[in-house]
């Protein structure tokens, strides 16, 4: 059977190494009970449509323009809703925006990797990392875990050392396991990207905090430590704690320098006026639109212990410690019956990482109620 890209490749002068890759593709499927992106189940309140529809009406009375390329209004309104969460304060030009997180990182990419570099990050992660490496022609390496998805600090340096990468890919809270990164962990990352020599300049280390709000009390974010490190990146989102996916914005806090080098990269006006305006109108809302997220998390927790508290056949399920707004479980001998018979039942979970484990989002306590009367019934937990 030809595949997709093997036919494109029949007719059209396709890269070799694409010719045998498919798009990116969770399932979208219409289903009563959606887990499987780890979306928020939250729609936006009706003050806030509002607001955001005028915002819309208002920027596109001057469509006939390009949007303002460097965009200062957003970055100053991302910066004041950092300094609020996190109390860490930074000035406009060190924020940056695309669509997206996943965008944001393609700009990492962009401006460090390139032929003859690297980018290290540790599995299992999120799966699109490699394939922003592939389409920047950056060597992509992953590093183990542990047997509870933890990092350990000496081996990630000694790896650091070893590979002499150009970017270092750490995710807290990570994808798909939901583990947060131990700080010390982080620091002696810093430091050994502090010792890689790039052409005379260290390592840039990317710390991705999509799901940073779901955080536990008392676990730090990566942003107290940006004074310090010129080469520290935090990419963030509001597709998740500010229940926006459909938005398409996801940004980044790091130095001065480093904007700057991504802005060399981005193409002109990435940023449409429409978005520009939508993801301002959100921010101003920003209280109500993250008033879920202690809600969400409260419901991680239940479904963490609940999930820990189940057996398969005399066996209890593992459950990864979860600081984002879904939880990871396993070992199931044949994950995909388990996720198959969900499906059937109406609830859409997700296949990824390692063999025998599945992950489900962190929905409404109904929607978690379907999640597991269902597990109940496929697993006979
Ligand atoms: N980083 C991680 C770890 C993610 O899980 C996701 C989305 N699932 C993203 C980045 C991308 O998010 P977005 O492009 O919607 O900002």
């Amino acid at each position: 059977m030809t595949t997709e890209s093997q036919r494109i490749a029949g007719a059209l002068p396709l890269r070799p190494e694409l010719r045998d890759e498919k798009p990116y593709g969770a399932p979208q499927l219409d289903v009563p009970v959606l887990l499987n992106v780890n979306e928020n189940p939250y729609t936006p309140p009706p003050a806030v449509i509002e607001d955001i529809a005028a915002a819309v009406a208002d920027a596109a009375g001057s469509l006939n323009r390009y949007p303002d390329r460097e965009f200062l209004g957003l970055r100053k309104g991302l910066a004041d809703y950092l300094g609020r969460e996190s109390g860490v304060h930074l000035v406009p030009e060190q924020l940056w925006a695309a669509n997206g997180s996943n965008e944001v990182m393609l700009h990492i990419m962009s401006a460090f990797g390139g032929p003859g570099r690297t980018a290290l990050s540790f599995a299992p992660t999120y799966s699109m990392y490699s394939e922003y490496a592939r389409n920047t022609h950056t060597a992509w390496l992953a590093g183990p875990r542990r047997d509870d998805f933890s990092l350990d600090a000496g081996e990630a340096a000694n790896l650091i050392e070893r590979v002499q990468p150009a970017i270092i890919l750490l995710t807290s809270p990570n994808n798909p396991t939901g583990t947060a990164l131990e700080q010390g962990v982080l620091a002696s990352v810093l430091e050994a990207a502090g010792r890689v020599d790039i052409d005379g300049a260290p390592a840039v280390v990317v710390v991705d905090e999509a799901y940073a709000e779901f955080r536990r009390e008392g676990v730090p974010s990566a942003l107290e430590l940006l004074a310090s490190h010129p080469n520290l990146a935090v990419t963030r989102t509001m597709s998740k704690a500010f229940a926006a996916a459909g938005l398409r914005l996801g940004y980044l806090a790091a130095s001065r320098d480093l904007v700057d080098a991504l802005r060399i990269v981005r193409l002109p006006y990435h940023l449409s006026a429409i978005t520009q305006a939508a993801a301002s109108a959100a921010l101003r809302h920003a209280d109500v639109l993250l008033a879920q997220v202690e809600e969400l998390r409260a419901e991680r927790d239940r479904t963490v212990e609940w999930l820990r508290q189940r057996t398969v056949d005399g066996t209890p399920l593992r459950v990864a410690d979860s600081d984002a707004n879904f939880a990871y479980f396993g070992v199931f001998e044949d994950r995909h019956r388990i996720w198959q018979g969900l499906l059937e039942r109406g609830v859409l979970i997700r296949e990824v990482g390692p063999a025998g484990w599945l992950r489900v989002s962190i929905g409404t306590a109904q929607e978690m109620d379907a999640f597991k009367n269902a597990l109940v019934e496929v697993a006979g937990l």
